[in-house]
C-alpha cells in the first residue's frame, strides 16, 4: 500500500460552539488571519450561525476556511429555527460538523440524523466532518471501539467511494470534550486506526487512506504536537482553545 500518510493534509478546525457575537467573531477571525504563518495545515473556524456571514467577510482572501457547527438535512421548508446545507454553502461555508457530541447528547441527534445531515452537506458540495466518540461508561465497559465503528457505519453505509471523497471524520471521546482530560497520544492513535480500518471496510482501502481523521478533546498548544504524532491522526478539532487567537494559533503552528 502506498505511503499515503504523508499526503493527507493536516486539518485544524476551531469550533467556537455557542460563543462570539458577529463583532466578536470578526475580531477573533482577524487575529487568526493576522497571526497565521503559512504552513501545511489547513485551518478553518466554525462560528455560530449568526456570526457566519461577518466572519466569512473577515476571512475572505485568506487561507482560513469557514465551517458550520451543524445543519438540518432538508433543503428548505417549514422547519422553524433550522438552517439548510445550501444556505450554509451560500454563506461561504465549505465544511460542516455533523454529529458533534453536544448535538448527540444535548440535542438528541441520533445516527440517522447524522447520516441525513452528512448527505445534505455532500449534496451541497461541502465537506461533512462526521464526529464519533464514546462516553466514559462505554469506554469503561470495553465498548469504545464498537461504539465508534457503529456510529461511523451508520453515518456512511451505502455511500460509494467517490461520494465519500470529501468526507472527514473526527474522533472525539465524549469524556475528553471540554473536560481538560485529553486522550493519550497512544489512545488517540489506536482509535484512529480502528476508524481507518472501519472506513476501509465500508468504503474501500483507497478511500480510507485518503480520508483525514481529526482528534478532538481538550487539545491545547502544549499537547497538540504529541497527539498529532500518531500516524493516523491527521488534524485537530478544537473547542475551548479556539476562542482566543493566541491559543488557537499555537495549535495551528504545532500542526505545521
Ligand atoms: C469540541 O468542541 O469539539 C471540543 C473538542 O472541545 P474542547 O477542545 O473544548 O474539548
Amino acid at each position: 500500500m502506498p505511503d499515503q500518510e504523508s499526503t493527507r493534509r493536516t486539518v485544524v478546525i476551531g469550533n467556537w460552539k455557542m460563543h462570539k457575537t458577529g463583532a466578536e467573531g470578526v475580531a477573533l477571525a482577524a487575529g487568526i488571519v493576522a497571526g497565521l504563518r503559512p504552513g501545511r495545515a489547513e485551518v478553518a473556524v466554525a462560528p455560530p450561525f449568526t456570526a457566519l456571514a461577518p466572519v466569512a467577510a473577515a476571512i475572505r482572501g485568506s487561507s482560513v476556511a469557514l465551517a458550520a457547527q451543524d445543519v438540518f438535512h432538508e433543503r428548505e421548508g417549514a422547519f422553524t429555527g433550522a438552517v439548510s446545507a445550501p444556505m450554509l454553502a451560500a454563506t461561504g461555508c465549505s465544511i460542516v460538523l455533523v454529529g458533534h457530541s453536544e448535538r448527540r447528547h444535548v440535542f438528541g441527534d441520533g445516527d440517522e440524523d447524522v447520516r441525513r445531515k452528512a448527505l445534505s452537506v455532500l449534496g451541497a458540495g461541502m465537506r461533512p466532518v462526521v464526529c464519533v466518540g464514546e462516553t466514559l461508561e462505554q469506554r469503561d465497559a470495553g465498548r469504545a471501539e464498537d461504539v465508534v465503528r457503529e456510529q461511523l457505519e451508520a453515518a456512511v453505509r451505502g455511500l460509494s467511494d467517490a461520494r465519500l471523497a470529501p468526507l472527514l471524520v473526527a474522533y472525539e471521546p465524549v469524556w475528553a470534550i471540554g473536560t481538560g482530560r485529553t486522550a493519550t497520544p497512544d489512545t488517540a492513535e489506536t482509535m484512529h486506526r480502528v476508524i481507518r480500518s472501519s472506513l476501509a471496510a465500508l468504503a474501500g482501502p483507497a478511500a480510507a487512506e485518503r480520508m483525514p481523521i481529526l482528534y478532538g478533546g481538550s487539545v491545547k498548544g502544549d499537547n497538540a504536537g504529541a497527539i498529532l504524532s500518531g500516524a493516523n491522526v491527521d488534524g485537530l478539532l478544537v473547542g475551548g482553545a479556539s476562542l482566543r487567537a493566541d491559543s488557537f494559533l499555537d495549535i495551528c503552528h504545532a500542526a505545521g
